[in-house]
Protein backbone atom coordinates (compact mmCIF):
# COMPACT_ATOMS: atom_id res chain seq x y z
CA UNK A 1 0.00 0.00 0.00
CA UNK A 2 1.54 3.48 -1.00
CA UNK A 3 1.68 6.13 1.71
CA UNK A 4 0.90 9.11 1.12
CA UNK A 5 2.42 12.22 2.56
CA UNK A 6 0.81 14.92 3.86
CA UNK A 7 -0.31 17.18 0.90
CA UNK A 8 -1.35 20.32 1.37
CA UNK A 9 -4.60 21.41 -0.07
CA UNK A 10 -4.53 23.04 -3.25
CA UNK A 11 -7.35 24.63 -2.85
CA UNK A 12 -6.94 26.65 0.09
CA UNK A 13 -6.71 29.73 -1.49
CA UNK A 14 -10.67 29.72 -1.75
CA UNK A 15 -10.81 29.62 2.10
CA UNK A 16 -8.47 32.81 2.20
CA UNK A 17 -11.20 34.60 -0.42
CA UNK A 18 -13.84 33.49 1.80
CA UNK A 19 -12.24 34.77 4.86
CA UNK A 20 -11.45 38.42 2.47
CA UNK A 21 -15.58 38.34 2.62
CA UNK A 22 -16.31 37.32 6.08
CA UNK A 23 -13.65 40.40 6.93
CA UNK A 24 -15.86 42.95 4.46
CA UNK A 25 -19.31 41.55 6.60
CA UNK A 26 -20.26 40.53 2.99
CA UNK A 27 -19.73 36.36 3.13
CA UNK A 28 -23.90 35.03 3.40
CA UNK A 29 -24.67 31.53 4.18
CA UNK A 30 -27.88 30.02 2.26
CA UNK A 31 -31.04 30.42 3.93
CA UNK A 32 -33.81 27.37 4.00
CA UNK A 33 -36.87 27.07 3.07
CA UNK A 34 -38.75 24.84 5.08
CA UNK A 35 -42.11 24.90 3.70
CA UNK A 36 -43.53 26.32 0.21
CA UNK A 37 -42.35 29.66 -1.69
CA UNK A 38 -45.01 31.66 -0.59
CA UNK A 39 -45.30 35.27 0.41
CA UNK A 40 -45.50 34.05 4.42
CA UNK A 41 -43.48 31.20 4.62
CA UNK A 42 -40.82 29.97 7.04
CA UNK A 43 -37.48 30.37 6.82
CA UNK A 44 -34.47 28.44 8.98
CA UNK A 45 -36.92 27.64 10.99
CA UNK A 46 -38.66 30.85 11.41
CA UNK A 47 -42.07 32.22 9.98
CA UNK A 48 -41.30 35.66 8.14
CA UNK A 49 -43.23 37.23 5.35
CA UNK A 50 -41.19 36.78 2.48
CA UNK A 51 -40.22 39.91 0.06
CA UNK A 52 -37.00 37.96 -1.78
CA UNK A 53 -38.87 35.60 -4.38
CA UNK A 54 -39.61 35.88 -7.78
CA UNK A 55 -43.08 34.31 -7.73
CA UNK A 56 -45.00 37.25 -8.75
CA UNK A 57 -48.34 35.53 -9.56
CA UNK A 58 -48.51 32.87 -6.39
CA UNK A 59 -47.87 30.93 -9.21
CA UNK A 60 -45.68 28.13 -7.67
CA UNK A 61 -48.26 26.55 -5.47
CA UNK A 62 -51.34 27.18 -7.78
CA UNK A 63 -53.33 24.30 -7.57
CA UNK A 64 -54.03 23.99 -10.89
CA UNK A 65 -50.45 23.64 -11.64
CA UNK A 66 -48.85 21.27 -9.00
CA UNK A 67 -52.15 18.77 -10.44
CA UNK A 68 -50.60 19.16 -13.72
CA UNK A 69 -47.28 18.18 -12.74
CA UNK A 70 -48.83 15.14 -10.83
CA UNK A 71 -51.02 14.39 -13.68
CA UNK A 72 -47.94 14.42 -15.89
CA UNK A 73 -45.47 12.36 -13.55
CA UNK A 74 -47.93 9.45 -13.28
CA UNK A 75 -48.72 9.26 -17.06
CA UNK A 76 -45.27 10.19 -18.78
CA UNK A 77 -43.11 9.28 -15.31
CA UNK A 78 -40.13 11.84 -14.25
CA UNK A 79 -37.30 12.67 -16.58
CA UNK A 80 -37.47 12.92 -20.48
CA UNK A 81 -34.22 10.48 -20.54
CA UNK A 82 -32.13 12.36 -23.20
CA UNK A 83 -31.22 15.55 -24.43
CA UNK A 84 -33.81 17.12 -27.25
CA UNK A 85 -31.84 16.15 -30.23
CA UNK A 86 -31.12 12.18 -29.94
CA UNK A 87 -34.38 11.20 -27.72
CA UNK A 88 -35.86 13.47 -25.34
CA UNK A 89 -38.32 15.68 -26.97
CA UNK A 90 -41.27 14.70 -25.75
CA UNK A 91 -44.84 15.75 -27.16
CA UNK A 92 -45.50 17.22 -23.83
CA UNK A 93 -42.34 19.81 -24.81
CA UNK A 94 -43.91 20.72 -28.41
CA UNK A 95 -47.05 21.62 -26.72
CA UNK A 96 -45.53 23.78 -24.34
CA UNK A 97 -43.65 25.67 -27.25
CA UNK A 98 -46.44 26.04 -29.43
CA UNK A 99 -48.59 27.24 -26.20
CA UNK A 100 -46.04 30.27 -25.93
CA UNK A 101 -45.56 30.91 -29.26
CA UNK A 102 -49.20 31.24 -29.76
CA UNK A 103 -49.43 33.71 -26.47
CA UNK A 104 -46.40 35.38 -27.66
CA UNK A 105 -47.57 35.74 -31.24
CA UNK A 106 -44.57 34.35 -32.72
CA UNK A 107 -43.73 31.89 -35.56
CA UNK A 108 -42.05 29.68 -32.89
CA UNK A 109 -40.20 28.71 -29.83
CA UNK A 110 -37.93 26.83 -28.24
CA UNK A 111 -37.75 25.50 -24.30
CA UNK A 112 -34.59 25.32 -22.63
CA UNK A 113 -33.39 24.10 -19.19
CA UNK A 114 -33.72 27.37 -17.65
CA UNK A 115 -33.46 31.28 -18.81
CA UNK A 116 -29.81 31.45 -18.18
CA UNK A 117 -29.23 28.34 -20.64
CA UNK A 118 -31.64 30.24 -22.96
CA UNK A 119 -29.66 33.36 -23.10
CA UNK A 120 -26.15 32.25 -22.82
CA UNK A 121 -27.21 29.55 -25.52
CA UNK A 122 -28.42 31.43 -27.97
CA UNK A 123 -26.50 34.62 -27.84
CA UNK A 124 -23.54 32.15 -28.62
CA UNK A 125 -24.74 30.12 -30.94
CA UNK A 126 -26.15 32.86 -33.29
CA UNK A 127 -22.82 35.36 -33.36
CA UNK A 128 -19.12 34.96 -33.72
CA UNK A 129 -16.28 36.18 -33.88
CA UNK A 130 -16.13 38.13 -36.48
CA UNK A 131 -19.34 39.63 -35.28
CA UNK A 132 -19.95 42.68 -32.54
CA UNK A 133 -22.85 42.37 -29.56
CA UNK A 134 -23.96 45.99 -28.13
CA UNK A 135 -25.11 45.37 -24.76
CA UNK A 136 -26.08 47.65 -21.81
CA UNK A 137 -24.12 47.75 -19.01
CA UNK A 138 -26.75 46.38 -16.29
CA UNK A 139 -27.73 42.81 -18.70
CA UNK A 140 -27.91 39.82 -16.78
CA UNK A 141 -24.87 37.58 -16.31
CA UNK A 142 -26.32 35.42 -18.91
CA UNK A 143 -26.25 37.64 -21.71
CA UNK A 144 -22.43 38.44 -20.68
CA UNK A 145 -21.54 34.92 -20.49
CA UNK A 146 -23.40 34.16 -23.59
CA UNK A 147 -21.35 37.28 -25.38
CA UNK A 148 -17.99 35.95 -23.99
CA UNK A 149 -18.67 32.15 -25.54
CA UNK A 150 -19.28 33.38 -28.59
CA UNK A 151 -16.03 35.21 -28.82
CA UNK A 152 -17.95 38.00 -30.98
CA UNK A 153 -16.62 42.21 -29.57
CA UNK A 154 -18.28 43.30 -26.69
CA UNK A 155 -19.23 47.08 -26.88
CA UNK A 156 -21.01 48.03 -23.48
CA UNK A 157 -22.76 51.13 -23.37
CA UNK A 158 -23.69 53.00 -20.22
CA UNK A 159 -27.44 51.87 -18.64
CA UNK A 160 -30.46 53.06 -20.81
CA UNK A 161 -27.85 55.84 -22.82
CA UNK A 162 -29.19 55.64 -26.13
CA UNK A 163 -27.19 58.26 -27.85
CA UNK A 164 -23.78 56.19 -26.27
CA UNK A 165 -25.34 52.60 -28.01
CA UNK A 166 -25.63 54.94 -31.30
CA UNK A 167 -22.18 55.86 -30.74
CA UNK A 168 -20.85 52.28 -30.68
CA UNK A 169 -23.37 51.10 -33.17
CA UNK A 170 -21.54 54.35 -35.56
CA UNK A 171 -17.97 53.11 -34.41
CA UNK A 172 -17.79 49.50 -36.51
CA UNK A 173 -20.05 50.83 -39.67
CA UNK A 174 -17.80 50.33 -41.80
CA UNK A 175 -16.93 46.87 -40.24
CA UNK A 176 -17.89 43.45 -41.72
CA UNK A 177 -19.55 41.46 -39.45
CA UNK A 178 -23.14 40.93 -37.68
CA UNK A 179 -24.76 43.33 -34.81
CA UNK A 180 -26.80 41.90 -31.95
CA UNK A 181 -28.36 45.10 -30.16
CA UNK A 182 -29.66 43.42 -26.68
CA UNK A 183 -31.31 44.73 -23.73
CA UNK A 184 -32.79 43.46 -20.60
CA UNK A 185 -36.48 44.24 -20.44
CA UNK A 186 -37.08 44.76 -17.13
CA UNK A 187 -33.43 45.06 -15.14
CA UNK A 188 -33.43 42.67 -12.38
CA UNK A 189 -31.49 44.36 -9.38
CA UNK A 190 -32.98 48.18 -10.44
CA UNK A 191 -36.65 46.98 -11.10
CA UNK A 192 -36.36 50.03 -14.45
CA UNK A 193 -37.69 48.65 -17.80
CA UNK A 194 -35.17 49.02 -20.75
CA UNK A 195 -35.88 51.28 -23.80
CA UNK A 196 -37.04 49.28 -26.23
CA UNK A 197 -39.05 51.82 -28.82
CA UNK A 198 -35.53 53.90 -29.00
CA UNK A 199 -33.56 50.62 -29.47
CA UNK A 200 -35.32 49.16 -31.90
CA UNK A 201 -34.98 52.37 -33.87
CA UNK A 202 -31.70 51.69 -33.83
CA UNK A 203 -31.56 48.56 -34.59
CA UNK A 204 -33.20 49.18 -37.62
CA UNK A 205 -30.60 52.40 -38.71
CA UNK A 206 -27.96 50.33 -38.19
CA UNK A 207 -28.73 47.07 -39.28
CA UNK A 208 -28.50 45.05 -36.11
CA UNK A 209 -30.52 42.19 -34.74
CA UNK A 210 -32.59 42.81 -31.82
CA UNK A 211 -32.63 40.73 -28.89
CA UNK A 212 -34.75 41.54 -25.64
CA UNK A 213 -34.45 39.29 -22.39
CA UNK A 214 -38.03 39.39 -20.84
CA UNK A 215 -37.35 37.05 -17.72
CA UNK A 216 -38.39 40.23 -15.16
CA UNK A 217 -41.51 40.71 -17.38
CA UNK A 218 -42.90 37.48 -18.22
CA UNK A 219 -46.33 37.22 -16.49
CA UNK A 220 -45.63 40.58 -14.92
CA UNK A 221 -46.23 43.16 -17.91
CA UNK A 222 -47.74 43.57 -21.27
CA UNK A 223 -51.77 42.31 -21.83
CA UNK A 224 -51.84 39.17 -19.47
CA UNK A 225 -48.31 39.64 -18.76
CA UNK A 226 -46.80 39.30 -22.43
CA UNK A 227 -43.97 41.21 -21.61
CA UNK A 228 -42.26 44.52 -22.78
CA UNK A 229 -42.32 44.15 -26.01
CA UNK A 230 -46.17 43.90 -25.79
CA UNK A 231 -46.09 46.59 -22.99
CA UNK A 232 -44.56 49.05 -25.84
CA UNK A 233 -46.09 47.47 -28.89
CA UNK A 234 -42.90 46.39 -30.37
CA UNK A 235 -43.72 43.04 -31.77
CA UNK A 236 -42.29 42.52 -35.12
CA UNK A 237 -39.59 44.98 -34.32
CA UNK A 238 -37.59 42.42 -31.95
CA UNK A 239 -35.99 39.49 -33.51
CA UNK A 240 -35.01 37.02 -30.67
CA UNK A 241 -37.66 37.19 -27.30
CA UNK A 242 -36.68 35.56 -24.25
CA UNK A 243 -38.27 34.57 -21.76
CA UNK A 244 -38.08 32.68 -18.41
CA UNK A 245 -40.19 29.90 -16.90
CA UNK A 246 -38.29 29.98 -13.75
CA UNK A 247 -39.82 33.58 -11.78
CA UNK A 248 -43.76 34.90 -12.78
CA UNK A 249 -44.68 30.96 -14.27
CA UNK A 250 -43.47 29.56 -11.09
CA UNK A 251 -41.69 26.09 -12.35
CA UNK A 252 -38.22 26.49 -14.29
CA UNK A 253 -37.16 26.77 -17.66
CA UNK A 254 -36.16 29.66 -20.62
CA UNK A 255 -37.12 30.18 -24.10
CA UNK A 256 -36.79 31.91 -26.79
CA UNK A 257 -39.27 33.03 -29.25
CA UNK A 258 -38.92 34.37 -33.23
CA UNK A 259 -38.96 32.82 -36.63
CA UNK A 260 -39.28 29.42 -37.38
CA UNK A 261 -35.49 29.54 -39.00
CA UNK A 262 -34.09 31.32 -35.68
CA UNK A 263 -35.60 28.18 -33.65
CA UNK A 264 -34.61 25.27 -36.52
CA UNK A 265 -31.15 27.37 -36.20
CA UNK A 266 -31.10 27.23 -32.38
CA UNK A 267 -32.41 23.23 -32.60
CA UNK A 268 -29.13 22.60 -34.54
CA UNK A 269 -26.70 24.80 -32.79
CA UNK A 270 -27.90 25.94 -29.20
CA UNK A 271 -24.80 23.89 -26.84
CA UNK A 272 -27.28 23.85 -23.98
CA UNK A 273 -30.07 22.76 -26.64
CA UNK A 274 -27.73 19.81 -27.62
CA UNK A 275 -25.92 18.60 -24.58
CA UNK A 276 -27.97 19.03 -21.69
CA UNK A 277 -31.43 17.12 -20.74
CA UNK A 278 -34.53 18.23 -21.54
CA UNK A 279 -36.99 18.76 -18.83
CA UNK A 280 -38.99 16.24 -17.29
CA UNK A 281 -42.56 16.43 -18.30
CA UNK A 282 -43.90 17.48 -14.98
CA UNK A 283 -42.54 20.95 -15.57
CA UNK A 284 -43.75 21.21 -19.30
CA UNK A 285 -46.91 20.20 -17.82
CA UNK A 286 -46.99 22.83 -15.22
CA UNK A 287 -45.63 25.96 -17.49
CA UNK A 288 -48.89 24.73 -19.92
CA UNK A 289 -50.91 25.06 -16.86
CA UNK A 290 -49.46 28.27 -16.34
CA UNK A 291 -49.97 30.15 -19.57
CA UNK A 292 -53.96 29.02 -19.22
CA UNK A 293 -53.73 30.77 -15.78
CA UNK A 294 -52.16 33.98 -17.12
CA UNK A 295 -54.83 33.68 -19.65
CA UNK A 296 -57.73 33.23 -17.69
CA UNK A 297 -56.98 34.96 -14.27
CA UNK A 298 -55.73 38.25 -15.38
CA UNK A 299 -56.80 39.74 -11.49
CA UNK A 300 -53.52 38.20 -10.27
CA UNK A 301 -51.48 40.23 -12.66
CA UNK A 302 -53.44 43.16 -11.03
CA UNK A 303 -53.45 42.54 -7.69
CA UNK A 304 -49.65 42.02 -8.26
CA UNK A 305 -49.38 45.76 -9.85
CA UNK A 306 -52.14 47.49 -7.18
CA UNK A 307 -49.54 45.94 -4.14
CA UNK A 308 -46.81 47.03 -6.03
CA UNK A 309 -47.92 50.96 -6.22
CA UNK A 310 -49.09 50.73 -2.57
CA UNK A 311 -45.54 48.96 -1.85
CA UNK A 312 -43.57 51.97 -3.53
CA UNK A 313 -45.60 54.57 -2.35
CA UNK A 314 -45.16 53.52 1.61
CA UNK A 315 -41.56 52.70 0.99
CA UNK A 316 -41.17 56.35 -0.36
CA UNK A 317 -43.02 57.58 2.46
CA UNK A 318 -41.33 56.11 5.10
CA UNK A 319 -38.15 57.87 3.61
CA UNK A 320 -35.60 54.98 1.99
CA UNK A 321 -33.99 54.79 -1.29
CA UNK A 322 -35.68 53.20 -3.77
CA UNK A 323 -33.55 54.40 -6.30
CA UNK A 324 -33.75 57.36 -9.00
CA UNK A 325 -33.13 60.91 -8.26
CA UNK A 326 -36.97 62.61 -8.10
CA UNK A 327 -39.09 60.04 -9.12
CA UNK A 328 -38.27 56.45 -8.89
CA UNK A 329 -35.90 54.77 -10.68
CA UNK A 330 -38.32 51.10 -11.08
CA UNK A 331 -41.58 50.70 -13.03
CA UNK A 332 -42.24 47.17 -11.78
CA UNK A 333 -42.95 44.89 -8.47
CA UNK A 334 -39.10 44.62 -8.01
CA UNK A 335 -38.44 47.64 -5.62
CA UNK A 336 -34.51 48.21 -4.58
CA UNK A 337 -34.14 49.92 -1.11
CA UNK A 338 -30.51 51.28 -1.58
CA UNK A 339 -28.27 51.32 1.31
CA UNK A 340 -25.15 51.39 -0.30
CA UNK A 341 -22.67 50.07 2.33
CA UNK A 342 -22.50 46.22 1.88
CA UNK A 343 -21.96 45.57 5.52
CA UNK A 344 -24.23 47.24 6.69
CA UNK A 345 -26.74 45.96 4.21
CA UNK A 346 -26.00 42.44 5.24
CA UNK A 347 -26.72 43.82 8.41
CA UNK A 348 -30.10 45.22 7.64
CA UNK A 349 -31.22 42.08 6.25
CA UNK A 350 -30.32 39.70 9.53
CA UNK A 351 -31.99 42.56 11.53
CA UNK A 352 -35.31 42.56 8.94
CA UNK A 353 -35.08 38.78 9.67
CA UNK A 354 -34.51 38.52 13.06
CA UNK A 355 -38.07 40.65 13.43
CA UNK A 356 -39.78 38.66 10.76
CA UNK A 357 -38.97 40.06 7.13
CA UNK A 358 -36.96 38.58 4.27
CA UNK A 359 -35.24 40.59 2.56
CA UNK A 360 -32.12 39.66 0.81
CA UNK A 361 -29.02 41.59 0.94
CA UNK A 362 -27.46 42.31 -2.55
CA UNK A 363 -24.08 43.28 -2.51
CA UNK A 364 -20.98 43.60 -4.89
CA UNK A 365 -20.22 42.09 -7.84
CA UNK A 366 -24.42 41.10 -8.29
CA UNK A 367 -24.36 45.08 -7.94
CA UNK A 368 -21.89 47.68 -8.53
CA UNK A 369 -19.41 48.43 -5.41
CA UNK A 370 -21.58 51.33 -3.69
CA UNK A 371 -24.90 50.54 -4.68
CA UNK A 372 -25.40 47.56 -1.91
CA UNK A 373 -29.22 46.88 -1.19
CA UNK A 374 -32.17 45.18 -0.03
CA UNK A 375 -33.93 44.00 -3.26
CA UNK A 376 -37.33 43.65 -2.35
CA UNK A 377 -40.31 42.09 -4.80
CA UNK A 378 -44.22 42.52 -4.80
CA UNK A 379 -46.33 39.22 -5.63
CA UNK A 380 -49.47 38.96 -5.92
CA UNK A 381 -50.17 36.63 -3.08
CA UNK A 382 -49.19 39.57 -0.11
CA UNK A 383 -52.56 40.53 1.56
CA UNK A 384 -52.24 44.45 3.03
CA UNK A 385 -52.27 42.84 6.10
CA UNK A 386 -48.77 41.36 5.52
CA UNK A 387 -47.62 44.26 4.06
CA UNK A 388 -48.36 46.61 6.95
CA UNK A 389 -46.75 44.65 9.02
CA UNK A 390 -43.27 44.56 6.88
CA UNK A 391 -43.71 48.35 6.59
CA UNK A 392 -43.78 48.46 10.23
CA UNK A 393 -40.40 46.30 10.29
CA UNK A 394 -38.64 48.26 8.07
CA UNK A 395 -39.43 51.49 9.97
CA UNK A 396 -38.49 50.09 13.24
CA UNK A 397 -34.98 48.56 12.03
CA UNK A 398 -34.51 51.46 9.60
CA UNK A 399 -34.52 53.73 12.31
CA UNK A 400 -32.75 52.11 15.08
CA UNK A 401 -29.72 51.55 12.32
CA UNK A 402 -30.11 54.99 11.29
CA UNK A 403 -31.26 54.00 7.72
CA UNK A 404 -33.88 56.49 8.02
CA UNK A 405 -35.01 59.25 9.91
C1 LIG B 1 -33.45 35.44 -13.68
C2 LIG B 1 -32.96 35.99 -14.95
C3 LIG B 1 -32.48 35.15 -15.94
C4 LIG B 1 -32.31 33.67 -15.72
O1 LIG B 1 -33.52 33.00 -15.68
P1 LIG B 1 -33.60 31.56 -15.00
O2 LIG B 1 -34.78 30.95 -15.64
O3 LIG B 1 -33.71 31.77 -13.53
O4 LIG B 1 -32.32 30.85 -15.36
C5 LIG B 1 -32.12 35.70 -17.16
N1 LIG B 1 -32.19 37.04 -17.36
C6 LIG B 1 -32.63 37.88 -16.42
C7 LIG B 1 -32.71 39.34 -16.71
C8 LIG B 1 -33.02 37.38 -15.18
O5 LIG B 1 -33.44 38.22 -14.24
Amino acid sequence: MATTTARSNPLSYLTDQLNDLKAKGTHFRLRILDDEQAAVCTFDGKKVINLASNNYLGLTTHPKLREAALEATRKYGVGSGAVRTIAGTMRIHMELEEKIARFKNVEACVVFQSGFAANAGTVSAVLGKEDFIISDQLNHASIIDGARLSRAKILVFEHKNIAQAEERLASIKDQPGKRLLITDGVFSMDGDIGPLPALCDLAEKYGAIMMVDDAHASGVLGRNGRGTIDHFKMHSRVDVQVGTLSKAIGALGGYVCGTRDLIDFLYHRARPFLFSTSHPPSVAATCIAAFDVLENEPERIEKLWENTRFWKRELGLLGFDIGGQTTPASQTPITPIIIGDGKLTMDFSRELFKEGVMGTGIAFPTVPEGKARIRTIMTATHTQDELQQALEVLKRVGKKMGIVN
